[in-house]
């Protein structure tokens, strides 16, 4: 499901772009983000990259909406400019729903993309989940905009999927080798150009629900 709603004040685009920076430290999503902002608004939107000196913003909220918060407001104190921000978590349903809001850290602090994929294909292998109904997962991703008068903007994006029993394909990052999107032809994330994934994605509902949100206030 998607949708976007109005946590504050909405923001005005009625003369010339919204300018706004982009929250996310990680290269991979911010590709993905800029393009997807991009197909949906047009010029309407000036996204700027993430100025490199701003340090990391610790996620420490029990929720997705609650550290995309903390990432888009950090960099409005930061700039003094609007930001997007998102959080992105893997629920696995053979695992409780986890990793979660851990996705990043599910191997540990510094865990590497591989180090997770790892560790989610052995924690599945001794659960013993096999076959579509023990595979079954999602990804969500909640993006925000944050404005520097404290009101934001919220929008969901959700994906139903099987986590596969091992990797295929060279594409994307962190667990799109064994996410196998439903609604897809079978290729798991990895398989597919930045474009077919985020025709589909979490993220591609997320930011298309979120940058139409913006544009129709
Ligand atoms: P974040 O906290 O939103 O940066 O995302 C948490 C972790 O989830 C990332 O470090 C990735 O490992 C994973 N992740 C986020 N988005 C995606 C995606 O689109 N595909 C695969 N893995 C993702």
């Amino acid at each position: 499901m998607t949708g976007a709603g109005n946590g504050g004040r909405p923001p005005s685009t009625g003369a010339g772009p919204l300018t706004m920076v982009l929250a996310t430290a990680n290269a991979d999503k911010a590709r993905e983000i800029v393009a997807i902002v991009a197909d949906t608004a047009g010029d309407a939107i000036e996204l700027r990259p993430r100025p490199t000196d701003i340090a990391d913003v610790e996620e420490t909220g029990d929720t997705l909406e609650e550290n995309a918060r903390l990432k888009g407001y950090a960099l409005v104190h930061a700039t003094g400019l609007a930001a997007i921000a998102d959080d992105t978590g893997l629920e696995v349903d053979a695992l409780l729903g986890a990793p979660g809001v851990f996705s990043a850290r599910f191997a540990g602090e510094n865990a590497s993309y591989a180090d997770n994929v790892d560790k989610l294909l052995s924690e599945l292998a001794s659960v013993g989940a096999t076959g579509p109904d023990g595979r079954r997962a999602r990804f969500r991703t909640v993006a925000v905009a944050c404005f520097p008068d404290r009101g934001d903007v919220v929008a969901h994006g959700v994906v139903e999927g099987l986590i596969a029993e091992e990797r295929r394909g060279s594409g994307g990052f962190g667990y799109d080798p064994v996410f196998v999107p439903d609604g897809g032809d079978g290729r798991t994330y990895a398989e597919m150009t930045v474009a077919e994934k985020s025709a589909l994605s979490h993220r591609g509902k997320a930011f298309r629900a979120l940058t139409s949100g913006l544009l129709s206030r």
